[in-house]
């Protein structure tokens, strides 16, 4: 079993490295993101209290969003055997004491915290492409500026946090997917 997180600032490729990784290693994929604009698609009550946040480029609360990253790890435990890439959680101190305490409650930790480091103006290059491609509302100047500020303040400080329990992997982001997978992947192997 390993479970990976897949870390890093808006726009950086998480969500790309990601289903790279899921058909290498067999992993499920938890992207809280992703989770998040199918309620908002839905129109569920998730959905209508989260689209609130995301178009300002603001964090769901940390209690909401460890209760959905809790139901959902709940709901899909007889697809997370190989293990879980987690893509966008944890955002916060908060949220990454949670999982750990989800993790240990079935005997399991995080193997590896894969950080993708990739230059401030290449992040916003790509979110701006990938607004004009996927039409995702969040991916627009004004709110990409407030979720970088965000990421600074509030996420970025769990580099140190898992530098610190020897788990963060840096990878350098900036290149071509394949390229950067292959990183990646010799990391991995190199940690294990
Ligand atoms: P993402 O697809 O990971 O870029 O997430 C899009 C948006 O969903 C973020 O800008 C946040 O508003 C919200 N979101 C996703 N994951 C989390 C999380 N772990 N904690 C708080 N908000 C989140």
């Amino acid at each position: 079993m390993m479970n990976l997180v897949i870390f890093g600032a808006p726009g950086c490729g998480k969500g790309t490295q990601s289903e790279r990784l899921i058909e290498r290693f067999g992993l499920h994929h938890i992207s809280t993101g992703e989770l998040l604009r199918d309620h908002i698609a839905r129109g569920t009550e998730l959905g209508k209290i989260a689209d609130g946040y995301i178009s300002k480029g603001h964090l769901i609360p940390d209690d909401l969003m460890i209760r959905v990253l809790a139901h959902e790890l709940e709901e899909k435990q007889d697809k997370t055997a190989n293990g879980v890439i987690f893509d966008g959680f944890p955002r916060t101190i908060p949220q990454a004491i949670a999982l750990e305490k989800l993790l240990d409650e079935h005997n399991a930790g995080i193997h590896a915290v894969v950080g993708l480091e990739v230059d401030e103006d290449e992040l916003v290059k790509r979110m701006i492409q990938r607004g004009l491609e996927s039409g995702r509302a969040d991916d627009n100047i004004d709110t990409i500026k407030e979720r970088l500020n965000v990421y600074h303040q509030r996420t970025a400080p769990l580099r140190d946090y898992y530098k610190k329990q020897g788990k963060y992997v840096p990878i350098d982001g900036n290149g071509s997917v394949e390229d950067i997978f292959k990183t990646i992947e010799d990391a991995l192997n190199k940690q294990s």
